[in-house]
């Protein structure tokens, strides 16, 4: 990388400086930033690169959307934390808006997306006993094989990647792994013991992978007829991102628990939900399950912010939109340095034909003409830009991205 060869460069000093002193759990591109608006971002020698990763989509609004920074700064301004020991004046009106937004009853504000899931697990096991009445730590949960839920020891355990999940054992038991889309492989998989199925409606980290047509609305039906919980995972699909305010509404499908992070926080700080109805998320009593900084007054502010942007649903059309035309753009690359283009609203996985070089030096290429993506499992790389981008953006994108399979 040329901008990375000469030692003296701020980015390299940096680079260094990180290296000398971080635990070496990721490998990031090389560049370092120090500001961003919108969907823009500049780096510490002041050149400006287009941001089509979202911080997974942490930044479906884009970077510092004005009126998410408001609230976040007006309500540090007032009160930043007080536990859960006490109430504060702002967690009841962002529960209220988020129940509302998801249809549901009830929230159970966590930080990150991890703990949603935890958070989720703990639900669904304390309602198997509970409700369901299985017997005392029986429960099981069916899970898809390519998931990605997190990082905590439980949740890595039931992942396939062994990336991921090698070295970390032993594992929490209760899960059971079956193919992602085949419902008929969950129908078999359900006995009197399952508590719940944790899906993905698209998977992310796998590669934006979307499961058949009518595979969520079969598996809705499934966990009905069975006395069995839907939970989707909607921390990185959810929110805007794939055109409707949850993927699971593309097949007009309402899972028991819905699992919710990373825009949720407004790309400011992390803030996660698990949000269900009274019968499920009604399970947990006081002491029970908690968070030092869950449902904080600034994450509370933040995510009413989010939520009120949500509801006019202006980012889920601009997604629709936009993925249409993004769609159009990508089509036509099939073939041609592109083996396969998955695209979900304004989501998209790209697998780069092998012969071109992997998805991480596809990457660093685009990062050399000014575009930020990333790339996930060797081949495939996902774009998943800020759903407030201009089309003109986006044309560039795909353009720099045309030059640089052809230029392989
Ligand atoms: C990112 C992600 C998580 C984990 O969220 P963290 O905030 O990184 O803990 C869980 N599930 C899905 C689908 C995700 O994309």
């Amino acid at each position: 990388m040329s901008m990375t060869t000469n030692p003296d460069t701020p980015t390299a000093r940096l680079i260094h400086q990180e290296g000398e002193h971080l635990a070496h759990n990721y490998d990031p591109l090389p560049v370092v930033v120090s500001t961003a608006e919108d969907v823009w971002v500049t780096d510490v020698e002041g050149r400006r690169y287009l941001d089509l990763l979202s911080a997974y989509s942490a930044l479906n609004f884009g970077h510092r959307h004005p009126e998410l920074v408001k609230a976040a700064v007006d309500q540090i301004g007032r009160l930043t934390l007080t536990s859960r020991a006490f109430h504060n004046d702002r967690l009841g009106a962002f529960a209220a808006a988020l129940a509302d937004l998801c249809g549901k009853d009830l929230v159970l504000p966590m930080n990150t997306g991890a703990e949603a899931v935890e958070t989720g697990i703990k639900t669904a096991r304390a309602w198997a006993y509970r409700v369901k009445g299985v017997p005392a730590d029986r429960a099981r949960i069916i899970v898809a094989a390519g998931n990605f839920h997190g990082r905590t020891t439980t949740i890595v355990g039931f992942s396939d990647d062994p990336v991921t999940r090698d070295g970390f054992g032993p594992f929490t038991p209760g899960f059971v792994t079956v193919p992602y889309g085949d419902a008929g492989a969950i129908e078999a998989a359900i006995d009197e013991n399952t508590a719940a199925v944790l899906i993905e409606p698209i998977q992310g980290e796998a590669g934006v992978i979307i499961p058949p047509q009518g595979y969520l609305r079969a598996v809705r039906e499934l966990c009905s007829r069975n006395n069995v919980l839907l939970i989707a995972d909607e921390i990185q699909s959810g929110l805007g991102r794939v055109g409707t305010t949850f993927a699971c509404d593309r097949e007009g499908v309402v899972p028991d628990l819905y699992l919710l992070g990373k825009a949720l926080g407004g790309g400011i700080l992390p803030v996660s939900a698990v949000v269900g109805d009274r019968d499920v998320l009604g399970v947990f009593r006081p002491g029970e399950h908690g968070s030092t900084f869950g449902g904080n007054p600034v994450a509370a502010a933040v995510g009413l912010r989010v939520v009120e942007l949500l509801q006019t649903g202006e980012f889920q059309e601009r997604a629709t939109t936009l993925g249409h035309h993004l769609e159009g753009l990508l089509d036509p690359l099939l073939g041609h340095g592109l083996t396969e283009v998955r695209v979900a609203g304004l989501w998209a996985g790209l697998d780069v034909e092998p012969a071109l070089g992997t998805g991480r030096e596809v990457a660093e290429r685009l990062l050399d003409r000014g575009i930020l993506v990333k790339d996930t499992h060797a081949q495939t790389i996902r774009l998943a830009p800020p759903l407030t981008i201009q089309v003109s953006d986006l044309d560039w994108a795909v353009e720099q991205l045309k030059l640089v399979l052809q230029a392989t």
